[in-house]
């Protein structure tokens, strides 16, 4: 519902990007999804008067605090806390030139250098930044710091209309999850395992609010923790894994779309 002009905003990220990605050959642009979990029917509007003119705002009811999911694999290259125009927003680089934007969000769940998957949360639906007038999320997707006409599965959304759009967003279960520690008491560090229960070997240990990236989950030994007790473990690298009962990812157990691991 963003309806007033941000070009100041735009020219600070083409100034932005110009330095981050110099001279990079073009790239195809990889498969983009809605920026919503799988299944998820949202109304998205392009219209002539919208800065940059080939973004798109989504809207469903009652759509304050719902996800933002990440519209294909990248690594997080910026998270701005109070962008004038775009409020919190959420910069994903899919390389080649390409990145999505995710603005107005009320909460950004990854920070800079996180690499997502299809279906990776980065944030919730917000209102945030001065040419929002309610909540929804504004997207785009750029090609060398310019927004492009956006293509969901291949396909180039209506320009200019509302149409409804239904995310087919890691339905396959080929999704990555996010999250970040969450120790109880605040500020005690957790034991990383070499396998899914506490009986396994250390391989570690994590800060409280370390972000991680969860490659896939598993039922283990059941584990205490600020959210537990639950059987469910994140595996966060390759022979890493944490209690999902003392890892914060916006879900009860099981993350919809993250694989299960072997
Ligand atoms: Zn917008």
């Amino acid at each position: 519902m963003s309806r007033r002009p941000i070009r100041l905003a735009a020219v600070v990220i083409l100034a932005a990007a110009a330095v981050l990605l110099p001279a990079a050959p073009a790239l195809a642009a990889p498969v983009y999804k809605l920026p919503f979990p799988c299944g998820q029917v949202w109304g998205g509007q392009t219209y002539a008067t919208h800065s940059p003119l080939n973004a798109i705002d989504f809207n469903r009811a009652d759509d304050d605090g719902d996800y933002v999911v990440a519209s294909a694999p990248g690594t997080v290259d910026m998270v701005s806390e109070a962008a004038a125009n775009y409020g919190k927003y959420v910069r994903i680089n899919h390389t080649g030139g390409n990145t999505t934007l995710y603005a107005h969000l009320s909460a950004q769940w990854v920070r800079v250098g996180q690499v997502v998957g299809y279906g990776t949360i980065i944030g919730l639906v917000g209102s945030t930044g001065g040419t929002s007038t309610g909540p929804h999320l504004h997207y785009e997707q750029k090609l060398n710091g310019t927004a492009v006409k956006i293509k969901f599965d291949g396909v180039q959304v209506g320009y200019y209309s509302n149409v409804t759009y239904t995310s087919t967003n890691a339905c396959q279960g080929a999704g990555t999850g996010a999250g970040w520690i969450d120790m109880t008491p605040n500020g005690t560090t957790i034991t990383v395992r070499t396998g899914p229960g506490n009986g396994y070997a250390s391989a570690g240990t994590l800060a409280d609010g370390t972000y991680v990236t969860i490659y896939c989950q598993k039922t283990g030994s059941s584990a205490p923790g600020t959210y537990g007790p639950s059987t469910v473990w994140n595996r966060i690298g390759t022979g890493r894994w944490v209690p999902d009962a003392n890892t914060n990812t916006g879900y009860t157990g099981f993350i919809p779309g993250v694989t299960r691991c072997p």
